[in-house]
């Protein structure tokens, strides 16, 4: 019994993070998270859930972002410097290229990804 207080069904992990994935709201997984290639819906389109909770609140989507852009470049660098003998003066401009690229591309999945992961441990739904 929850006293008053409305508790949204709760979704798996498993189902937030395919939400995430797929840019969609982590409460409904209807509505879109962005209306362009960066910008964000302030608020879910489907069920009005405000998407930043607080201000700096995606900071969050940064770590992630800087995580799995450090867990590709670190193997690879040591794959092909070590493993097939490549020269850092040539390394240097595709994996900087990736540090660049990788980023802007994963960085809607990132935010994403923060939501699922922020709905999953911070229930917080709003009435
Ligand atoms: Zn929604």
């Amino acid at each position: 019994m929850t006293e008053g207080i409305k508790v949204a069904e709760k979704a798996t992990l498993d189902a937030l993070i395919s939400r995430g994935l797929r840019l969609r709201c982590p409460r409904c997984g209807e509505g879109k998270l962005f209306i362009g290639l960066f910008k964000m819906h302030e608020h879910c389109p489907a069920c009005n859930l405000k998407y930043e909770r607080d201000p700096g609140y995606f900071l969050g989507s940064a770590y992630i972002n800087y995580a799995l852009t450090a867990m590709i470049l670190t193997p690879s660098y040591f794959t092909l410097h070590f493993g097939f003998d490549l020269e850092n003066r040539i390394l240097f401009v595709p994996l900087a290229a990736f540090c660049i690229l990788f980023p802007l591309f994963f960085f809607r999945y990132a935010r994403g990804l923060w939501m699922a992961f922020d709905s999953f441990f911070d229930r917080h739904e709003e009435e």
